[in-house]
């Protein structure tokens, strides 16, 4: 047997052993209060599954063209035009099997060994994986020491981090698993960052429609930024589609033949049904997530003002559908002994903040997209902490 050494580059996610241990809990007749995950609470919209089944019954069922079908890419220059101020071609933009996809796809045609890849921590789990895979070197950059601080501030550390290896800066906004949104000020910052240090940008912006204070700003959209941004896009979140695996990346001319390379040889394009069923979701009515971000804002409130009650301090996350208090006072500063702890006490299901990096440590992540019930059940539990 030949097992390649490769894959141990790579990690399994924490994730997914909590995700187990509330499996067994639950198979041994608890009631688990699941605030660990990471999904949409709303159901996949009729009109995404009409089209889905629309493009089944016209046999849309063959080999899409590996970048993405015609109507899609034409679709998606317009949204990109008109939501996020980047002006693209088809030619720029590939069609991939959801955003960890496309950030794979990122990472391997951007990064060489032993370049130096910044990104603010805690961070999104996966993302040192992908620098690890792309032979990167991960420089993690303390979101603590920048939160709340001016865009001078912001740039001083992000300096202090950087070295002459530097080559990649990844940015997620809004972030997972803080919540927080990049303002305009700090991503021109990081931007003018980028620009004297000759930095490509892999952006990350699965959730830009959950923005509940603030505007959702695209780094490609700021000048002279689309010439060395890759940005991620994804109908995951926005459109409860995770289980449809389809997103997108816009990039520079010079990245796309290694995208192309890349997805061709990965997935060799994506299901050809979802294509269509992402064509619907992207040309249907703008207004649709109004109603949807109430729905999250209250959600958000709700839960916040649960662990507020319960003398937990914690940042009101502007953007996406997780808080991330402060939990050293009330359970300790171990995360995974505290994720124990509150699921003893309270039922409540979290992930340990050390899972999202060093940085995240003495923290809880957990998600306010579920049922109004849950995050009322959640609350009353917390009273009695
Ligand atoms: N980026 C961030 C920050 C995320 O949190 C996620 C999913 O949780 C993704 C990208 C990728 O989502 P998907 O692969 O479902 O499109």
């Amino acid at each position: 047997m030949n097992v390649a050494d490769r894959a141990s580059l790579l990690g399994f996610s924490d994730i997914v052993k909590i995700r187990n241990r509330v499996f067994a809990m639950r198979e041994s007749g608890h009631r688990v209060l699941q605030l660990e995950g990471g999904e949409p609470f709303i159901g996949t919209p009729d009109f995404v599954k009409e089209a889905m089944k629309a493009a089944l019954d016209a046999n849309q069922t063959r080999y899409a063209p590996s970048s993405g079908i015609q109507p899609l890419l034409d679709a998606l220059v317009e949204k990109l035009a008109r939501k996020n101020s980047v002006a693209v071609t088809r030619d720029d933009l590939i069609v991939t099997s959801g955003g960890a996809h496309g950030l794979f796809c990122a990472f391997q045609a951007t990064v060489n060994p032993g370049d130096e890849v910044l990104f603010l921590s805690p961070y999104w789990t996966p993302i040192k994986d992908q620098v690890s895979y792309s032979g990167g070197v991960a420089v993690r950059v303390p979101w603590d020491e920048v939160r709340g601080e001016s865009p001078a501030d912001l740039r001083q550390t992000l300096e202090s981090r950087c070295t002459p290896r530097a080559r990649i800066i990844y940015v997620n906004t809004p972030g997972n698993p803080t919540g927080d949104v990049l303002t305009r000020d700090q991503l021109t910052e990081i931007a003018e960052f980028a620009k004297a240090h000759d930095l490509t940008v892999i952006a990350d912006e699965a959730y830009e429609d959950l923005i509940y204070e603030g505007e959702h700003v695209s780094m490609a959209s700021l000048p002279g930024m689309a010439e060395r941004t890759l940005t991620v896009f994804t109908f995951s979140k926005s459109f409860s589609m995770t289980g449809l695996r389809i997103g997108y990346v816009v990039a520079p001319p010079a990245f796309m033949p290694s995208l192309r390379k890349l997805v061709l040889n990965s997935v060799n394009g994506v299901s050809t049904p979802t294509q269509f069923a992402a064509l619907a979701a992207v040309t249907h009515d703008p207004h649709f997530f109004d109603a949807i971000r109430e729905q999250y804002r209250q959600r958000r409130d709700l839960l916040l003002q649960g662990f507020r009650d319960a003398g937990f301090s914690c940042v009101t996350p502007p953007g996406a559908f997780y808080t991330f208090p402060d939990v050293r006072e009330r359970l300790g500063g171990d995360s995974w002994k505290a994720m124990e702890t509150l699921l003893e006490r309270t039922s409540i299901a979290s992930v340990p903040g050390s899972v999202f990096g060093p940085e995240g440590e003495g923290h809880l992540r957990m998600s306010f997209s579920t049922s109004m019930e849950t995050l009322e059940a959640a609350v009353r539990a917390l009273a009695t902490l």
